[in-house]
């Protein structure tokens, strides 16, 4: 009964809150990804669009006036890495916070002589477990340049690694995915990496994606999205479970 209302809910808000074509066509063009799908899959994705549009909130801050435009926007990028898993995989958070440009926030922390330290980082994306995801418009627009980047689907990726605790680059995986697997397959490219950079050899990504495995997790999510081919061609066993665990076809195939 439940699922019968819920499909109800939806196809009420398919047909009172659109994404309007105009909303729609600035998207694909400033989604790369996006732009690469099928006719079909376009179309699932506009219509996961307009359920995350009226799911989530949408919260501009500093002076930042949100259009139908941005909103469509934002909600594409949103909804790539989750086009063939469905919504449910974003439960459990509410609301995005969009700053104009890069933002600073403030953390406190204590160290164990009770001393108050306040850190400040510059920031192009932030997400807080059972919080919101945070995100520089700026950036948002930056999807692509250099290749390879989406600040959107990174904060994404942690989201859903999030699922089954705190962000690790072990989110919930599918029951015919193998676990040691996935575990084997990223420990291994993890290592094979930071040899690369010790030795001063180029990296086939972005080198913030060694910080630790949850980053490693969201920046190769991004490279599956942004830059397949590349991934596949240089981190081929880690592309291949991230066709698994984001249930996509291999590129070429
Ligand atoms: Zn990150």
């Amino acid at each position: 009964m439940f699922g019968t209302l819920n499909k109800w809910r939806e196809r009420r808000t398919l047909e009172r809150h659109p994404v309007l074509e105009p909303a729609w066509q600035h998207a694909l063009a400033h989604c790369a990804p996006a732009r690469r799908l099928s006719a079909s899959a376009q179309v699932r994705l506009r219509v996961l669009a307009t359920l995350l549009l009226r799911e989530k909130s949408f919260e501009p801050v500093q002076g930042l006036k949100l259009t139908d435009e941005m909103r469509a926007l934002l909600a594409a990028h949103t909804c790539l890495p989750i086009l063939n898993l469905g919504l449910d995989w974003y439960a459990g958070w509410h609301s995005f916070v969009i700053y104009p440009g890069l933002f600073v926030p403030e953390r406190q922390s204590v160290d164990a002589a009770g001393v108050v330290h306040r850190h400040r980082h510059v920031m192009a994306g932030e997400s807080w477990q059972h919080g919101p995801v945070i995100l520089s418009w700026e950036d948002v627009m930056q999807a692509g340049d250099p290749p390879g980047h989406n600040v959107v689907i990174h904060e994404c990726a942690h989201k859903l690694d999030m699922q089954n605790g705190e962000a690790n680059g072990f989110p919930p995986l599918h029951r015919d995915m193998d676990r040691a697997r996935w575990s084997q397959v990223f420990h291994a490219a993890y290592a094979q990496l930071q040899r690369s950079r010790a030795a001063g050899e180029p990296l086939p990504m972005d080198a913030y994606g060694l910080q630790n495995p949850a980053e490693f997790f969201a920046v190769a999510s991004e490279m599956f999205f942004e830059a397949p081919t590349v991934l596949q061609a240089s981190l081929p066993d880690v592309y291949r479970q991230l066709c698994l665990f984001y249930r996509q076809n291999p590129a070429g195939t």
